[in-house]
Order: structure tokens, then C-alpha cells, then sequence
């Protein structure tokens, strides 16, 4: 599934090449998911840090992936995408094939709604 920010997601954090020192702009929830160096191709780049505020309620994949043991998620992941936990980190869909993680986390994040819940669990969680 390719990625779709929502009409009001910025791209707020900054990921730097450590190979070659290329830097670039990346979205939040595109965190821990991003492929090898535009520049390059040698290297996965690291996570600098957030240029702007996070203004949006997106939240990055290795978030996720915490928020996972939460049972209010699997619940929404189930009632949104229709989807059911094979375990831990793996889902099917009605038919039973295996769903990519990474998609489930894109099509979270890719309604406003959705996208919400999602953030308001990592909210509850930090507290
Ligand atoms: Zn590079």
C-alpha cells in the first residue's frame, strides 16, 4: 500500500543519510518505514529530529507497533479494516491472508478518524 498522508499532515521530521550526509523531510507516521537513501541507496537514514511542532495527530510505525498490545486497537483494527490478529504483530483478512503491518499502520493513518483513535491511545498511554 503505498503511503497517503491526509490533507493536513505536515512533514515535520528530518532524517539525515548516514552514508552521505543527505537530509530530507519525511512525515511522522513514515518513521521506521522509510527505504534505503534517495541520494545514495547505500543506507537507511536516522531520525534527526522534528523540524516543526507536531501539529498533526500522526504517529510513527514504531509507535504503532508499541500501542499494539493495546486491546482497544485490535479492536479498531478490526472494526475499521476489518481485520483479525494472527498474533502478536500479524493479521488476516477475512479471506485469511496475511496483511503487511506497514499497511495496517498506513491505512490507520490514512483517515482522519481513524488516524484520531490511534492518537488518542498513544495519548493515554503516555499519561
Ligand atoms: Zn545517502
Amino acid at each position: 500500500m503505498p503511503f497517503q498522508p491526509l490533507p493536513g499532515d505536515q512533514p515535520s521530521c528530518t532524517v539525515a543519510c548516514p552514508a552521505c550526509g543527505h537530509r530530507w523531510l519525511v512525515y511522522e507516521q513514515q518513521l521506521g518505514l522509510l527505504g534505503p537513501c534517495p541520494a545514495c541507496g547505500a543506507a537507511h537514514p536516522r531520525y534527526m529530529g522534528s523540524v516543526a511542532p507536531g501539529g498533526g495527530r500522526q504517529v510513527s510505525f514504531g509507535i504503532f507497533r508499541t500501542l499494539l498490545a493495546e486491546p482497544r486497537l485490535l479492536t479498531l483494527i478490526g472494526q475499521a479494516l476489518g481485520l483479525y490478529p494472527l498474533d502478536a504483530e500479524r493479521f488476516a483478512d477475512a479471506q485469511g491472508r496475511e496483511v503487511p503491518l506497514e499497511d495496517v499502520h498506513y491505512a490507520l493513518q490514512g483517515d482522519a478518524g481513524w488516524q484520531g483513535q490511534v492518537y488518542n491511545l498513544h495519548m493515554s498511554r503516555a499519561r
